[in-house]
């Protein structure tokens, strides 16, 4: 079952089931306080807080998403890409529980000629929050689920809020066993490499004041509008539907890890390094595909900058099979066709896109030659003098005449086992930044006056800083 057939499916099942379908939003988020949409729920924010009224009762969408915290996990766990699809259900005041229970249930194990998913009910366990007794007994009831197949999870896991007072809520989630070869037994509280989280229910019912962490906080009501925020996961289900080994092996994805593959002359499957960085890439070239497409741009900050990353990186990995020359005019060509099923702009904007990927790849090739000999000369070198550390000005003179990036320079570093005196580099860094400032200042022009940018920021920050997890979007960047 192709990825786009089983998003297909879902939308028509919710169609059935009145909802509207709604189309999906950028995923350049409009909210400044979040870089991009990193879940189904970002567009629908104003509507789940009660801020605007919703246009409509009950609605299901297939949502592009970004989360570049997962970066670390790409290609070394089977389940995280820094692109995927969030098909979501929802109910603003509407439908509650009983329901959204009812029809995750019905969606994924009714068969394929009913128009559902036709999974084996023996394959499916789900969570539910601690004192959620409510939810326990509706999975008791409806899917008929054995009490050992129902796990009690805390706050850490299945409690939403928005990291704020206002509305909050225990959630459920379903997972699927791939069966024994993949972990040990026991549930998702014991693997989750083996009992793989497809679907997450949050039911959102209680308001929550005197906020002090993501677990700490006191529940002090009934919301008056109960709201439910569902968001399964597109390629969990397709590479289990694919019956292949993870979701960079999907018809969607798939696609380029082979080309990527033939460029290297290296087959897939043979070795474990190499099969990370085929499953990096090929994550990584549809994620930078899919940004372009949304009109980001590479760039030094922001979301160009996270943008620039996931393309720096994709050129490290096939640097890293032995392909020193550039090969994104066939890598991303790979991901376009792959993609454009679906998202017909990928192919409609091609020359945009491409003309931005080329060039930053001819751009980083040469920055990577011209650092490369100099920082692996410095790398011997601190050996050489039993250091354990490269040291900061060097690390900085890099990033400064080359323009080699420091997490780059880290990385080589840490293959070559030293570190980088990251104070002694970041001393630099912030002196530099206060000559720049200098120099602004006595230069005197006022091009525009971009304060309100910041003001706008704060606001949104101060309106919305919940998600903790879902929000450090730079955390990762070092
Ligand atoms: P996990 O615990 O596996 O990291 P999560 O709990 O962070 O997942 P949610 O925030 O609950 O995920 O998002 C809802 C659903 O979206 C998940 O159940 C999963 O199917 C899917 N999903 C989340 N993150 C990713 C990702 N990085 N790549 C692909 N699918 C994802
Ligand atoms: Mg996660
Ligand atoms: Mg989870
Ligand atoms: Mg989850």
């Amino acid at each position: 079952m192709k990825t786009a057939e089983i998003a297909n499916r879902y939308l028509d099942f919710f169609r059935k089931k009145d909802h509207t379908i709604v189309p999906s939003s950028s995923l350049v988020s409009d909210d400044p306080s979040i870089m991009f949409t990193i879940a189904g729920m970002v567009p629908f924010i104003p509507y789940l807080t009660g801020v605007v009224p919703a246009p409509y009762p009950s609605a299901a969408d297939l949502q592009k998403c970004i989360r570049t915290n997962d970066i670390e996990e790409v290609g070394k766990t089977a389940r995280h890409g820094t692109f995927f699809q969030m098909m979501g259900n929802w109910s603003f005041g509407d439908y509650f529980k009983e329901e959204a229970i009812s029809y995750a249930w019905e969606f994924l194990t009714s068969s394929e000629d009913e128009g559902g998913l036709g999974f084996d009910e023996k394959d499916l366990w789900v969570t539910v929050y601690e004192d959620d007794d409510e939810a326990e007994q509706l999975w008791r009831k409806i899917a008929g689920l054995p009490a050992h197949r129902i796990q009690r999870m805390g706050r850490e896991d299945n409690y939403w809020t928005t990291g704020q007072p206002g509305p909050a809520g225990p959630c459920s989630e379903i997972y699927f066993d791939r069966g024994p070869e993949y972990g040990k037994d026991g549930g998702p509280a014991v693997d989750d490499e083996r009992f793989l989280e497809i679907w997450n229910l949050v039911f959102m019912q209680y308001a929550i004041d005197n906020v002090r962490s993501k677990t700490e906080f006191d529940i002090v009501g009934d919301l008056p509008q109960k709201n439910i925020d569902t968001g399964m996961g597109l390629e969990r289900v397709a590479f289990i539907k694919q019956g292949v080994e993870n979701m960079y092996e999907t018809d969607q994805v798939r696609p380029v890890l082979d080309r990527a593959s033939e460029i290297s002359g290296r087959p897939y499957g043979a070795n474990d390094d190499d099969d990370v960085r085929f499953r990096i890439i090929a994550d990584h070239v549809r994620s930078s595909l899919m940004l372009l497409s949304d009109g980001v741009t590479p760039s030094n900050e922001g979301r160009g900058y996270i943008l620039r990353r996931l393309m720096r990186r994709t050129v490290r990995s096939m640097r890293l099979l032995g392909v020193e020359g550039a090969t994104f005019p066939e890598l991303f060509a790979a991901s376009r066709d792959a993609m454009k099923e679906n998202f017909p702009e990928v192919e409609r904007d091609w020359t945009r896109i491409s003309t931005y990927a080329f060039a930053e790849e001819e751009t980083f090739l040469r920055t990577l030659t011209a650092g490369s000999t100099i920082l692996d000369t410095a790398l011997a070198e601190a050996k050489g003098s039993g250091a354990t550390k490269l040291a900061g000005d060097k690390a900085f003179q890099l990033h400064d005449t080359y323009g080699f990036p420091i997490d780059l320079t880290l990385e080589i570093a840490e293959e070559q086992g030293l570190g980088v005196d990251r104070d002694a580099f970041n001393g630099l860094m912030a002196a530099q930044r206060e000559r720049a400032k200098e120099d602004a200042r006595s230069r005197k022009k006022t091009i525009a006056d971009v304060s309100v940018y910041g003001e706008f920021r704060a606001h949104g920050e101060t309106r919305f800083t919940g998600f903790d997890d879902l929000i450090t979007e730079t955390r990762v960047l070092g």
